[in-house]
């Protein structure tokens, strides 16, 4: 089906909001969460334990239900994905499988300023190998505001074989950068390292193409772009050549092979693809939204949904160009293969100026976030955001 205007009206704009520019951060609700919710609680309620077999979706299966729809929006195959846990959580099961430092090849790549979650999750899994985090992480400066592709890949090169691990994201949380997963991918492979990625930024937000970039692994939340709700289960990518993985992972019972699982036999035999990682039975309740808002993306080629969102930040910038240019910078990359649906500005009269226009705009219903030291980050995210969102913008900015 064609995206032709937005699906605003299959979700709640908060109230006292007039422009809700936050999706980055926390996507809006759609109305059809509550029933789904309220269904599990119904089957909970009517069947007890029996749940796990009856109703429409027995939970015994229940996390399988949401594959069809990781896989759209990964640009995925099904068995490449699963719907566990959260994403620092996943993080640390994945390196837990592809980080494996040796001597002389223990270095870890990430991009300065990363997320702090990711930087400690990177730093404990080299202290648990025995490594030192001072040693081992390389944190990468972007030669101007951004990066360009090209830096990222001299530097991959030029650490070689002592690479075991890059791990970047799909799009840059404080600049709304977009990256070539493929690119950095193919860099890493071609010293020998490991290509992980984290999308907390990127899905729901770009096509993606996981399958086809060949990244090893990848993690990412879905309260984000996935409108989910706080805290949702996020999910896990494994590339399909790692489908029969042998090596060191940290197991639990729903990993396990799904035809001997309740034999509780002593042995661990691992179910094939980003199953084996799961560790415990699905969340249902927590699971209901993601199901939602997948069935909502399903109906849309993912293109379409990025199409949206970039042609709402390019009316953006555009305005803000003209309306703005002396007072307000945008971080953001221009071109279009480089950001998604977030803009990050800063006023160019300094921090101060910058709390006062983010205090403004939240002031007029105009709900962006900030973060330190000096940016506003807003999103147009493709599913429901307005062309009337970036006129409201510009509005309360006035
Ligand atoms: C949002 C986000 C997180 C959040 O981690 P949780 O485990 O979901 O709390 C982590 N890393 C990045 C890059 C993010 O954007």
């Amino acid at each position: 089906m064609h995206l032709s205007k937005s699906l605003r009206d299959e979700f709640h704009l908060p109230t006292g909001v007039r422009a809700y520019l936050c999706g980055n951060s926390l996507g809006l609700q759609p109305k059809a969460t509550r029933a789904a919710l309220l269904e599990e609680l119904d089957a909970w309620a009517a069947y007890g334990v029996e749940g796990h077999f009856r109703g429409d979706k027995p939970w015994m299966y229940y996390h399988e239900l949401a594959r069809k729809g990781l896989s759209h929006v990964l640009g995925a195959k099904e068995s490449e994905v699963v719907a566990m846990n959260s994403l620092t959580a996943n993080l640390h099961l994945l390196m837990t499988s592809f980080y494996r430092p040796s001597r002389g090849r223990a270095k870890v790549l990430i991009e300065a300023g990363s997320f702090s979650s990711d930087r400690h999750a990177v730093c404990s899994q080299i202290q648990l190998n025995g490594f030192d985090p001072k040693v081992e992480l390389i944190e990468l400066h972007p030669s101007g505001a951004t990066f360009s592709t090209a830096e990222i890949i001299e530097a991959i090169a030029a650490h070689g074989d002592s690479l075991a691990l890059v791990l970047w994201p799909g799009v840059q949380y404080r600049t709304g950068q977009a990256f070539e997963i493929a690119k950095i991918t193919a860099a890493a492979h071609a010293v020998g390292a490991v290509a992980g990625f984290d999308l907390a930024h990127a899905v729901g937000n770009l096509a993606l193409q996981l399958h086809d970039s060949e990244a090893d692994f990848a993690v990412w939340c879905s309260y984000k772009y996935l409108n989910s709700g706080a805290g949702a289960v996020a999910g896990a990518f494994v590339h399909e050549r790692h489908a029969h993985f042998s090596g060191r992972r940290l197991a639990g019972w729903w990993g396990h092979n799904e035809k001997t699982r309740f034999q509780m036999g002593p042995d661990f035999d691992p179910t094939a693809g980003a199953d084996g990682w799961q560790l415990s039975n699905p969340p249902v309740l927590a699971l209901a939204p993601l199901l939602v808002s997948l069935a909502q993306f399903l109906r849309f080629d993912i293109a379409q949904v990025q199409a949206r969102g970039h042609a709402l930040t390019a009316s953006a910038i555009a305005e803000l160009d003209q309306a703005h240019a002396g007072q307000i910078e945008v971080l953001t990359p221009r071109d279009p293969l480089h950001r998604g649906a977030q803009l990050s500005l800063r006023m160019r009269a300094g921090r101060d100026a910058g709390r006062v226009a983010f205090e403004r705009l939240s002031a007029h219903g105009v709900i962006g976030d900030w973060r330190e030291p000096d940016i506003i980050r807003i999103a147009f995210p493709g599913l429901y955001a307005e062309l009337q969102d970036v006129h409201r913008l510009l509005e309360a900015l006035a």
